[in-house]
């Protein structure tokens, strides 16, 4: 079992998920007699076994849980909302923006993932890629289905003796929000930074069109914050955060450096081709690797350093301004 107490009595629990970064971290905080959580992890045999575990080696009473934060709407947080919730009865806390992308993407009657396959075949990917891509988001939501019942975090919540501030931390997600302690300077940071991986800042249809813009104020905004520790969903919790920081947006500067170069009259399929050539990625891995092309070269094109034009078919191609790129 994946669990480490933190300081103030809380638990950080590892729950498995079906991903190379292998878990999500939730956490269980006392709050006076019952408790609050944050995140639930993805929908499952395994991740479920491992919270009937981590319930009875803490001899907690799920019906203890009286609060569930999910800090987004991906599958790795949002996936074991509904099930937590039967178990639980517990009220379910989420950003209206991610709220509403949950039944966006997820819910009944969707067409999110036609417009993914759309998006894909837009920016060059092959029809027969683009088709694996749709059925393989299309199996995830039906994973998430049912959908839990969702209230707007509309509140402070209070666990471990303080109130926590929520902090919207747009980027990785519309919606993402962090819980942050200015008296213990700490920060429950979800995906927003994290350590050893980068989090993912993807363009979606239906979301932020400049997402890598809005990462780069989210995390201005935590920077600017006295935080010791923050606890990461995945990897290791972070006490370096303002370096962190750094390195993350020194990463995006490197690879937005690359795109421009790389930009010369080509699509993003093109462009992530080469971008993620040394890797032999599943239809899942190119979803991801495709909508973060994306959102650099949305990011490029805003800031003028590249030039978009579409072909008859509405393919799109990306040029980059200046020739010689430093
Ligand atoms: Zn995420
Ligand atoms: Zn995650």
């Amino acid at each position: 079992m994946n669990l480490n107490k933190i300081e103030g009595n809380g638990y950080r629990i590892g729950i498995p998920v079906p991903f190379p970064m292998k878990y999500v971290y939730c956490y269980l905080l006392p709050s006076d007699d019952s408790y609050v959580l944050i995140d639930t992890g993805y929908n499952y045999g395994k991740a479920r076994e491992a919270w009937e575990e981590v319930f009875d080696q803490l001899t907690v009473d799920p019906l203890s849980i009286r609060a569930i934060y999910v800090t987004h709407f991906h599958p790795d947080h949002s996936g074991l909302a509904h099930w937590m919730q039967q178990k639980t009865g517990a009220a379910i806390y989420m950003h209206a923006s991610d709220r509403e992308m949950m039944d966006r993407v997820w819910g009944k009657g969707t067409v999110q993932t036609a417009r993914i396959e759309e998006m894909m075949k837009k920016h060059g990917v092959p029809a027969a890629l683009s088709s694996e891509i749709a059925d393989h988001m299309d199996k995830m939501s039906q994973q998430m289905r049912p959908l839990p019942d969702i209230q707007e975090l509309d509140h402070d919540p209070v666990f471990m003796d303080s109130s926590w501030q929520v902090l919207h931390t747009p980027g990785h997600s519309d919606g993402m929000f962090c819980l942050y302690n200015e008296q213990e300077q700490k920060v429950f940071s979800s995906d927003l930074i994290l350590y050893p991986i980068t989090p993912n800042i993807s363009v979606w249809p239906g979301a932020s069109q400049r997402p890598l813009h809005d990462y780069h104020l989210s995390l201005q905004k935590i920077k600017r914050l006295p935080v010791k520790t923050a606890y990461t969903a995945h990897g290791e919790p972070i006490h370096n955060v303002k370096e962190r920081i750094d390195e993350l947006i020194e990463h995006h500067d490197q690879r937005l450096k690359q795109m421009e170069e790389l930009a010369g009259g080509l699509t993003a399929y093109q462009i992530a081709s080469t971008v993620f050539a040394h890797r032999d990625l599943t239809p899942h891995q190119w979803r991801f690797a495709m909508a973060e092309t994306i959102a650099h070269l949305h990011y490029l094109e805003e800031e003028k350093r590249t030039r978009t034009w579409k072909d008859h078919e509405g393919t799109i191609y990306n040029e980059h301004i200046h020739k010689t790129v430093t």
